[in-house]
């Protein structure tokens, strides 16, 4: 096996199996380690630690899929962590069931499957790899995930394209990789229907994250004014209005998720003129609306920052963008705000909407503190696996 050589003293975050080995870490290579090849990582003082997935560019050269002296396969090791993380997800209570049947069955080293997301939407799993290795994967990881699902199974659909480092996404295919379907998927999620586009939507085509602060939302929602704002195909406007809002409206700069919205919106039930959606940017539409116009507000934006780099811009554009809404809401109304980008952790994130709070001059209070929801785990020794953070806040 390929070898990677750490510098004395640089096992030890492995030793607490945080599962990234980073370039200064790196004392040599053996056997001349190519992308995505299948590697042994190894102490100053020769004792393997484990193995994981080469990269040969940038600050994270390998990500660990395997812990321990014993010696196995990619293969073997992917097996074993779906079998894991599957099982995990009867335990939670999501397989095989008619009111949810959308979830997330692998999250990356959450599921000890760093640079694994798969997604299941009612029999069709979408595959989606953020390293060389694991795209290298695919088929195998496709026909372990067929060979669990049984007959429940439809297809497998790869797509890395956005996911993968810009050269390696360059050599990439999406496409199905074990059996086929068309148009769009119908999943439920807690009884309500939703279309899910696998292969135009966005990431692998449904905000899976959000399916508890849905529900949240659809509690409070009875008599409001809800806007939805960054509204993708409506997750929340659908739990809005099912929750009995007096009406609700949408904003998302997407025309093909504006098109999905409405669709879903029916698909529920839910016509005519109260439920209205926007194709626009969210601060413009912000700026121009009018004061008071709604008493429970969603603001879950895309992550503004992707690196630590943009972090300062990310977190004044969070606070702009809490301020102006909660500039404009009337009083006690509620404000259900998001951030998921990963590099903002959840005190620098409360830190901005009370940053906010104090712009805008009004009094709130915490009613909730939001996160992922179990078939997004994180693993103790990852904590940045914890990348979704929200509050629901009354503003006074
Ligand atoms: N809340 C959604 C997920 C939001 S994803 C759900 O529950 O499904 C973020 C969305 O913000 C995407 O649909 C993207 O098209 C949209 N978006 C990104 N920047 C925007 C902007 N400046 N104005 C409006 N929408 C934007």
């Amino acid at each position: 096996m390929k070898k990677i050589v750490l510098f004395r003293g640089k096992d030890r975050s492995l030793e607490r199996r945080h599962p990234w080995v980073f370039s200064g870490a790196i004392h040599h290579t053996e056997g001349n380690p190519d992308e995505g090849d299948w590697v042994s990582v190894v102490s100053a003082g020769g004792r393997q630690l484990g193995a994981g997935f080469y990269e040969a560019e940038g600050s994270i050269r390998v990500r660990m899929v395997w812990w321990g002296a014993e010696e196995t396969t990619a293969e073997a090791a992917i097996r074993r962590h779906i079998g894991s993380a599957l099982l995990l997800r009867k335990q939670l209570g999501l397989t095989g069931q008619q009111d949810i049947t959308a979830y997330r069955a692998i999250f990356g080293e959450g599921d000890s499957l760093p640079g694994l997301v798969v997604d299941h939407y009612d029999g069709i799993w979408v595959v989606q790899a953020h390293t060389w290795g694991m795209y290298l994967h695919r088929q195998v990881i496709a026909q372990v995930l067929a060979d669990h699902a049984g007959a429940a199974f439809k297809a497998a659909y790869g797509k890395s394209i956005d996911t993968l480092p810009a050269p390696w996404a360059a050599r990439a295919e999406d496409d199905f990789l074990l059996g086929k379907t068309q148009g769009a998927a119908v999943v439920k999620e807690h009884a309500l229907s939703y279309l899910v586009d696998i292969q135009e939507g966005q990431k692998t085509g449904f905000f899976l994250d959000q399916r508890d602060n849905r529900a949240l939302v659809r509690q409070y929602a009875a008599g409001k004014r809800v806007l939805n704002t960054f509204s993708y195909t409506g997750g929340f406007s659908v739990c809005a209005a099912a929750g009995g809002a007096k009406l609700v409206h949408s904003v998302d700069s997407s025309k093909p998720a504006i098109q999905l919205l409405e669709q879903n919106m029916g698909l529920n039930g839910f016509a005519g003129d109260v439920y209205k959606s926007y194709k626009a940017d969210v601060f413009d539409f912000l700026k121009q609306m009018s004061k008071e116009a709604y008493d429970l507000v969603i603001l879950d934006p895309p992550a503004f920052a992707k690196h630590v780099k943009s972090r300062h811009n990310a977190l004044m554009a969070y606070k702009r963008l809490n301020a102006m809404a909660m500039e404009r809401m009337p009083a006690d109304s509620l404000l259900f705000t998001f951030s998921c980008s990963q590099v903002v952790g959840r005190e620098l994130f409360d830190n901005t909407v009370m940053a906010a709070a104090i712009e805008s001059g009004r009094s709130v209070q915490v009613l909730h503190y939001l996160s992922q929801p179990p078939d997004h785990p994180v693993s103790i020794f990852h904590p940045e696996g914890m990348y979704l953070k929200g509050l629901a806040l009354w503003v006074r």
